[in-house]
Formats: C-alpha cells, sequence, structure tokens
C-alpha cells in the first residue's frame, strides 16, 4: 500500500507530467465503489478545465483546477467564475493497489482501468486499480480538508502537544490519522527504533527530550524515502509496473527474528490495534 512518500513522489511526478495541461474529457467506468462522488459530478468537475497544481495532503493526491470554459462577459461574470471554479479539486486515494498513469493515447487500456482523462496536450491520465480500495471523489468548493496534522510540517511543540496526554501505545498514537495524517506502519516503527521508543510504550509516559528525537526522527525517515523515491518516480506514473514503490532500507519494519543493526539483539514483533509492529528489545525501552 502506498505510504506518505510514495504518495508525495507520486503527486510530485504527476505535478511535473500534467500540471498546466487541460483536462478535456473523462471517461468514468462502471464500477460505484470506485467513484466516491457521483460519476457525473466527477466528470463535470473535471472537464474543461485546467491542472493548476497536484499536490500530497495526507495519502490524498490533490488536483487544484481551474475552470478553462467560454470567456466571461463581464468582469463581475469573471470575479463569480473564479470565485466558484477556481479552487475545484480531484481528489484520488490510490488505496492499496490504485496507479496514475500518464500515457499517449493509442497505449493498450489496461484491464482495471476505472478513469481516463483526456488532456489537452494529447496524452491521457488514466487511473487504474485492481482491487478497488483506490477512492475518487471532487470537491467544487476546493475546500477538500485531510484530517489531521502534515507530519512533515507539524512544529515541535505542536507535535508534543498532540501526542502527550495520551494513555494509548505511541505506535498508536502515531498511526492515528486524526492526530498526524499520512504516517503508516512502516514509517511509524522506523521512526520509534530511531528514537530508541517501545511502540507499546505508552505515549503520556514519554519524557519532552524524547519526544523532540520522535518528532525529529518521524520528519527524518519520511523526508529520507521521499528523497530516495524521487528518482524513481517514473517507474509510478508513466509505467505499468507496481514493483515501483520505494522501500525505505527497513532497521526493523518486516525483520522479525533478524539482528538488530545496532546491537544484533534479535528484532520482535508485536500486534497493538491489529498492527504488526517491530523493535528492538534492547535498543528501544
Ligand atoms: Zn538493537
Amino acid at each position: 500500500m502506498p505510504e506518505l512518500p510514495e504518495v508525495e513522489t507520486i503527486a510530485r511526478g504527476l505535478h511535473k507530467r500534467v500540471a498546466a495541461d487541460t483536462i478535456e474529457s473523462v471517461w468514468l467506468g462502471s464500477k460505484p465503489q470506485t467513484m466516491k462522488s457521483p460519476p457525473t459530478e466527477i466528470a463535470s468537475t473535471l472537464e474543461h478545465t485546467s491542472i493548476a497544481s497536484v499536490r500530497r495532503m495526507g495519502k490524498h493526491i490533490v488536483f487544484d483546477l481551474e475552470r478553462t470554459g467560454s470567456s466571461p462577459t463581464s468582469a463581475k461574470n469573471a470575479k463569480a467564475k473564479r470565485a466558484n471554479s477556481a479552487r475545484a479539486q480531484w481528489i484520488v486515494h490510490l488505496g492499496m493497489t490504485g496507479r496514475m498513469v500518464v500515457c499517449e493515447p493509442d497505449a493498450e487500456i489496461v484491464k482495471h482501468t476505472h478513469a481516463i482523462a483526456k488532456l489537452g496536450s494529447g496524452r491521457e491520465l488514466r487511473f487504474i486499480d485492481p482491487r478497488r480500495f483506490g477512492r475518487l471523489s471532487v470537491h467544487r468548493s476546493g475546500n477538500f480538508e485531510a484530517g489531521g496534522v502534515e507530519p512533515l510540517e507539524i512544529e515541535k511543540d505542536q507535535f508534543v502537544a498532540l501526542f502527550r496526554g495520551r494513555k494509548t501505545p505511541i505506535k498508536s498514537a502515531l498511526l492515528n490519522q486524526k492526530l498526524l495524517r499520512g504516517v503508516g506502519n512502516i514509517y511509524a516503527d522506523e521512526s520509534l527504533f530511531r528514537s530508541g521508543l517501545r511502540p507499546r510504550r505508552r505515549a503520556s509516559t514519554i519524557t519532552a527530550a524524547q519526544y523532540e528525537l520522535l518528532h525529529k526522527s518521524v520528519q527524518k525517515v519520511l523526508k529520507e524515502a521521499i528523497r530516495a523515491g524521487g528518482s524513481s518516480v517514473s517507474d509510478y506514473v508513466d509505467a505499468d509496473g507496481e514493483e515501483g514503490f520505494f522501500q525505505l532500507r527497513h532497521r526493523v519494519y518486516g525483520r522479525e527474528g533478524e539482528p538488530c543493526l545496532v546491537c544484533t539483539t534479535l528484532i520482535k514483533r508485536v500486534v497493538i490495534g491489529g498492527r504488526s509492529s517491530h523493535y528492538c528489545p534492547k535498543c528501544q525501552k
């Protein structure tokens, strides 16, 4: 499943390829669960718009759209028009297996293609999703809220305030999307290892100094992953392969029974809130 760094990489790759292009027409498939907004509303919101930018919010890809349409008849009209349509948004959640592909129109339409946007440049932007956990929606007023705080933007004090009073394990708090948005299982485990904190540790027992380190670790791990993912961006967006996802060089995640890279103690796995959690019993307290 794509996590924050992958979604960031995909959004950047899409921005590079389709920003300033226009959406001329839209075809949508008939699978209802993919469409979170009514299909007619998706099509009417996307068609005849210019893509101002593509960016990530949490684990969502957000296309900021501007209406291109016919030229307005009066200044007042133009102003009203801008207010109405300038901030429309197309929100894409990739789910487990969703992919956004920019391709030439004669490229084969592969199975599980759920949406095709024809672009002014002649290319097509396609949404492909075999397992159909991905979601497409539109926000006509452009006020999409992903909930929670961006982990890469949060300041140290705000970070501490978010977690300090909680009695839940810190791992569960890190995964709570209402607090931080977009930190998934892998990056939570890796951040906790780098901070010397066990996943089961109660958030309320963590010291200010440890929170300072955790705040740094979360941002460092995510940025490291984004940096490494940046070079393989074409694998996500252009190609058909699903193997393009960048894998951070994991120190604990998925390494149960293997020696800790710092102290050689065997890495343990526990289940917290239904999620696998990996840690070093010696390095993490
Ligand atoms: Zn260790």
